[in-house]
């Protein structure tokens, strides 16, 4: 089934990811929690079981938004850490500045406008990356895992959140009936913007299932590549390490 969602260029595709995040920021939280039942909040908090974040560890969240994984991490560390935030939409990053002040966060998070495909960080900076529902919207796959690869440190951790496919039989009907339909549905009552979860649900169904990710992963240097389902495979989490 389609939504007469055009396909795009891959230019083109950059700018179109860039009008929707500018366009939905400042109703991106309520949005999640409405969408997902709040069930957005559990996939984030395996994300930081599976990274166990440690003191004084340095953590790179690419995508990051309005701060979801790096207040979640500073929260597991008390604050003693360190998190560079980078997002290529400085709305969604005007959002999590706010967040972070309210949370007390502001201070421990370095904020940066920057592009998962050319990310502007030296080598081995990090001693983790992670990325969640973010690197569906990135054009080149293949560039940002690169990316990612690169300013790790050797033994540093690469996680990524991401929706997936659903592995289970009759929730994969339920799901499709729920992403065809509610989706948009709420999207135009409360973002009054159909198009921006249509484009969602469209880059939803584009991304490579859980297999076929992890060869990406394995393609870009990365090592010891595992997954782990969310929900039936509706997210999963992908972890490698730059050995
Ligand atoms: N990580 C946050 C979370 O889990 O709530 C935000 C996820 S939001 C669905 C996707 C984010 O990816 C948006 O904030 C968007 O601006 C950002 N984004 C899209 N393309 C990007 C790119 N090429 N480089 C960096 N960030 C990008």
């Amino acid at each position: 089934r389609s939504f007469g969602y055009e396909e795009v260029e891959p230019e083109e595709k950059s700018a179109k990811v860039r009008e929707v995040f500018r366009r939905v920021a400042s109703r991106y939280d309520l949005m999640n929690d409405l969408m997902s039942g709040g069930i957005h909040r559990l996939w984030k908090e395996a994300l930081l079981d599976w990274l166990a974040p440690r003191r004084g560890m340095h953590l790179v969240d690419v995508a990051g938004g309005t701060g979801d994984i790096a207040m979640r991490f500073l929260a597991r560390v008390d604050g003693e850490a360190r998190v560079t935030l980078c997002d290529i939409n400085d709305a969604m990053l005007a959002v999590g500045r706010d967040r972070a002040l309210d949370a007390g966060w502001l201070g421990e998070i370095d904020w940066v406008t920057g592009d998962a495909m050319a990310l502007p960080f030296p080598d081995r900076s990090f001693d983790a990356y992670t990325i969640a529902f973010g690197i569906r919207n990135v054009t080149h796959l293949d560039k940002a895992l690169a990316e990612a690869r690169r300013v790790l440190r050797p033994g540093g951790r690469f996680l990524c959140l991401e929706f997936s496919r659903v592995v289970l039989p009759l929730l994969d009907r339920l799901y499709d009936a729920y992403s065809f339909n509610v989706v948009p549905l709420l999207g135009r009552l409360v973002a009054r913007d159909e198009a921006s979860y249509r484009y969602l649900v469209e880059s939803i169904r584009r991304f490579p299932d859980q297999p076929a990710f992890a060869a990406l992963l394995k393609d870009a240097g990365l090592e010891q590549v595992r997954w782990r389902n969310l929900s039936g495979g509706i997210a999963a989490i992908h972890s490698g390490w730059r050995l």
